[in-house]
């Protein structure tokens, strides 16, 4: 996009803003426009980006007011959910005002009949489930996130997450949406509809367009019967070979498709051992592999789960750990939540983290490549996440290099490479955190030049002015 001159953020804007949401919604304090400037992709990613002012709009009407007025006076304005992002989409660029959606942070209907929940975007996932299992119901979106981050930021980062391979991403659960336009102007789309061809599939353009396009002020989610029945399988394999190759055959061999497929190599096992108190059965098994069923017939499920356990063993597993009530079920996803936490309070400095997908028959190819990518750049890794969906996280951390080394430049020719060879296997860039600013100078190695300049045509009719989350997503 070409460069838009803003106006600066002066004591005239900031007593405009109050007048638009009180003394309360508005604030210049210099701590707090540091803490929400910021979002976890890297230590030290955003600090050169701080915010001019901090807005809270408390509903859509306050949301589309500052977007009007910004976009009369061309001032950025960055939307921030919880700021747990990990592409550094929240974080303002060019200063400006951040508008917090924390404070729009109420559930407003559960619609059993029509097995919808309507939320405004502040409401943290973890309470979009609860609040839909109190109501019998099951909303199937599950990041690893989900007791930190905001559904609004869940559907502007279509967020995935342990649960993709059965029921989809974010975008898969939203019917429809509210948002206000750049210029102020209040949109809805959708409904409690689960079929609606009127028009251009706007939903679907904003899930995931990261901020860019419009701020989303209500949600209209679909939720599901609740499972009955859910079992966790914790099972160590003897290679990652062997863990890749077990992947399909739980499908076509065993019948089903789990819920979540997880996967985690000895390093991350072995990272969550050294950095917290939990003791890992085998934790010194080539990988892990988390595969949950469920359903709504305990005997059923119970016979899917003898016929995969059987399958895991026939194909490399060590052992097959069946948890079934909530306690061992919980101890086993706390290792797996801990592989992406135990990343930040570890000592080791990180080169760079990585979000790549690859078509599903690919994995092997990938993973046997990736210690020789790593190699060549004097790095070690951890690899880890949601293998059913062909989507590995990757840490890289620097092995043996001098501790003041510039690690954002060593890191540029390791993803050059990285990236080709996910390219050349039919893969792409990121598959749930998101493009943002850390990775859009890379955007342009996965799309062709009439793919980008759609990308930035869309952008231009959303928001001519470039006021809404600029230098982000779009190369
Ligand atoms: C420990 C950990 C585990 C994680 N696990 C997962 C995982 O399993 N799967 C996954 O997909 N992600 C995961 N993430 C990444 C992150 O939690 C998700 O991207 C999440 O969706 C971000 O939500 P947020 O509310 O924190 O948004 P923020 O980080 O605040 O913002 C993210 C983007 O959304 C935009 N935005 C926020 N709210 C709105 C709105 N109302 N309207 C328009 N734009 C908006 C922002 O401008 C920004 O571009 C993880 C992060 C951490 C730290």
């Amino acid at each position: 996009m070409c460069e838009t001159r803003y106006a600066p953020v002066t004591e005239k804007v900031v007593e405009d803003l109050v007048s638009i949401l009180g003394p309360s919604g508005v604030t210049t304090d210099r701590g707090k426009r540091a803490v929400y400037s910021m979002d976890e992709t890297l230590p030290g990613f955003e600090r050169d980006y701080i915010a001019d002012v901090l807005c809270f709009p408390e509903n859509a009407e306050h949301v589309s007011a500052i977007l009007k007025y910004a976009n009369e006076h061309i001032i950025p304005v960055t939307p921030r959910g919880a700021g747990t992002g990990l592409s550094g989409g929240a974080v303002p660029v060019f200063g400006g005002i951040v508008m917090s959606m924390e404070r729009m942070n109420s559930i407003l209907e559960i619609d059993k009949a029509n097995r919808t929940l309507t939320t405004e975007p502040g409401v943290v996932t973890s309470e979009v489930t609860k609040a839909a299992r109190d109501r019998g119901l099951f909303y199937a979106g599950d990041p690893c996130s989900g007791d930190i981050s905001f559904i609004g930021g869940n559907v502007a980062e279509n967020a995935g997450g342990n649960k993709v391979i059965k029921y989809g991403a974010t975008g898969a659960h939203v019917l429809g949406l509210e948002a206000a336009l750049p210029d102020g102007n209040l949109v809805s789309f959708g409904g409690k509809l689960r079929k609606d061809v009127t028009s251009y599939d706007f939903i679907h353009l904003l899930v995931g367009s990261e901020g860019t396009l419009a701020v989303v002020t209500k949600i209209i989610l679909n939720l599901l019967p609740l499972p009955k029945c859910v079992t966790d399988l914790l099972v160590p394999m003897s290679s990652v070979e062997s863990a890749v190759r077990l992947i399909p055959l739980i499908t076509t061999e065993g019948g089903v498709i789990p819920s979540s497929i997880e996967f985690m190599d000895r390093n991350s096992i072995h990272n969550v051992e050294e950095y917290t108190s939990l003791k890992i059965p085998h934790s010194g098994a080539a990988a892990q592999l988390i595969i949950q069923l469920d359903g709504m017939d305990r005997k059923q499920l119970w016979s899917d789960v003898e016929r995969i356990g059987d399958l895991c063993v026939k194909n490399g597993a060590v052992e097959v750990f069946v948890a079934e009530d909530k306690n061992a079920r919980d101890r086993v996803w706390r290792i797996r939540k801990y592989v992406a936490e135990e990343e930040w309070t570890g000592s080791m400095p990180i080169l760079s983290k990585e979000d790549i997908v690859v078509p599903s028959s690919e994995v092997s190819a990938f993973l046997a490549r990736l210690p020789d990518i790593a190699k060549n750049h004097s790095a070690t890794y951890n690899a880890y996440g949601h293998i059913g969906d062909g989507n590995i996280h990757i840490t890289i951390f620097p092995d043996g290099i001098d501790p003041s080394a510039d690690l954002h430049a060593l890191a540029i020719p390791l993803r050059n490479e990285l990236y080709a060879y996910v390219k050349r296997l039919g893969g792409t860039l990121s598959g749930e955190h998101g493009v943002g600013l850390k990775r859009k100078e890379y955007a342009g190695i996965f799309m062709n030049e009439a793919q980008i300049e759609l990308m930035k045509r869309v952008k231009r009719a959303f928001d001519p002015n470039n006021i809404l989350n600029p230098s982000k997503l779009v190369p």
